[in-house]
C-alpha cells in the first residue's frame, strides 16, 4: 500500500477593510489555526491579536509609496514555512484577490506542490461605500461596476483613463478606484475625457476604522477637493450617478411614505399569519 503524502497547505485570507467584526468566521478559524502568519500593514491589529499565542507573526510590506518587503522574499518565507511544517497563513488586507497580489502568491505555491486555499475577505471599494449608505448599483443609476487600481506601476500596464471614462458614461458604470489618491490630478484629467464635469464623486479614508472621513463633490473638483480636506491613503475614491442616489432615495422615501407604510403593514401582517399558521 503506497501513501501518497499530503501537501502542505497554506492559506490566503482576507483580512477585510478594517473593523475587526466585519471578518468571516472562516477567515477567524484560519488565523487562530495559523502557526506562522505573514501580515500586511494594513491588517488591523486586533485582527492578528485573534492568532494563537504560539503562533510566529511577521509583519511584511509597508506603506505604498515606502520601501516594500519584496514580494520574492513574501513568497519564499511562505513556500519554506509550509515545507517545514508550518501552519502558513498569508493575511492580506480586504479581499486577498482584488490588487492583492493573491494571484501571484497562489502561482508559486501551486508551483511549490503546495494546496492553496482562499478566504474571501471584503474588499475596501464595498465596505467604503457601503458605509455612506451608497450601493455600488442601482437600477436608475449603474448597472455595473469597475474596480481599478490608480497606482500606475512600472512596467505594468497604464490606465487609459479617457477609455474607463467613456465605457463609464455609455454603460453606466460605478468606478471604484484603489491606490488613487496620489494620482489624482491626471485620473481626473483622463476621466473629464468621457464623463460630465458635475459627476459625482466620493473620497472615503480609512473606511470602516473609527478614523474613517469621507468627502463628496463633483469630478471637476476631484483632485483639489482631496488636498483641500487633507485627505490621503489608504483611500478610496467613487465616481458615478450612484452617489446622486442617496439625496434621492431619501427624497423619494418621504414623498411615498403613507404608501410604504401600508405596504410594510400588508407585509408584516401576511407575515405574522405564515408563521402562526405553521404553529
Ligand atoms: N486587497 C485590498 C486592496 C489592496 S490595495 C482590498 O481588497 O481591499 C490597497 C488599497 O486599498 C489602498 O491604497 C486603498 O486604496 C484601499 N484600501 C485598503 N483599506 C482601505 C480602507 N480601510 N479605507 C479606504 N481604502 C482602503
Amino acid at each position: 500500500m503506497s501513501l501518497t503524502p499530503t501537501p502542505p497547505l497554506v492559506k490566503l485570507v482576507g483580512a477585510g477593510p478594517g473593523a475587526a467584526d466585519l471578518l468571516t468566521l472562516r477567515a477567524v478559524r484560519a488565523i487562530e489555526w495559523a502557526s506562522l502568519l505573514l501580515v500586511d500593514d494594513l491588517v488591523n491589529p486586533d485582527i492578528v491579536a485573534l492568532a494563537s499565542p504560539q503562533a510566529r507573526v511577521i509583519h511584511v510590506g509597508k506603506r505604498g509609496g515606502c520601501q516594500q518587503t519584496p514580494q520574492a522574499f513574501i513568497e519564499r518565507l511562505m513556500v519554506r514555512g509550509a515545507q517545514g511544517g508550518e501552519r502558513v497563513v498569508r493575511l492580506k488586507g480586504g479581499d486577498p484577490f482584488i490588487f492583492g497580489r493573491g494571484g501571484e502568491e497562489v502561482q508559486t505555491l501551486r508551483s511549490h506542490g503546495m494546496e492553496v486555499e482562499v478566504i474571501n475577505g471584503i474588499t475596501a471599494g464595498l465596505a467604503g461605500v457601503s458605509s455612506l449608505g451608497v450601493p455600488l448599483t442601482h437600477r436608475q443609476h449603474a448597472q455595473g461596476v469597475v474596480l481599478l487600481t490608480g497606482h500606475a506601476q512600472a512596467g505594468a500596464l497604464a490606465t487609459n483613463w479617457g477609455a474607463v471614462a467613456q465605457a463609464a458614461s455609455q454603460l453606466h458604470l460605478t468606478l471604484v478606484i484603489y491606490m488613487g489618491v496620489r494620482e489624482l490630478p491626471a485620473i481626473e484629467q483622463g476621466l473629464r475625457q468621457g464623463l460630465a464635469d458635475d459627476t459625482p464623486v466620493a473620497v472615503i479614508q480609512n473606511a470602516t476604522l473609527p478614523q474613517q472621513r469621507h468627502a463628496v463633490t463633483v469630478l471637476s473638483d476631484l483632485a483639489a477637493m482631496v488636498l483641500r480636506e487633507g485627505l490621503s491613503s489608504p483611500a478610496i475614491v467613487v465616481v458615478g450617478d450612484v452617489l446622486k442616489g442617496l439625496a434621492q432615495a431619501q427624497a423619494v422615501a418621504c414623498e411615498n411614505t403613507g404608501l410604504f407604510e401600508e405596504n410594510l403593514e400588508h407585509a408584516w401582517t401576511l407575515n405574522a399569519s405564515t408563521s402562526l399558521a405553521a404553529r
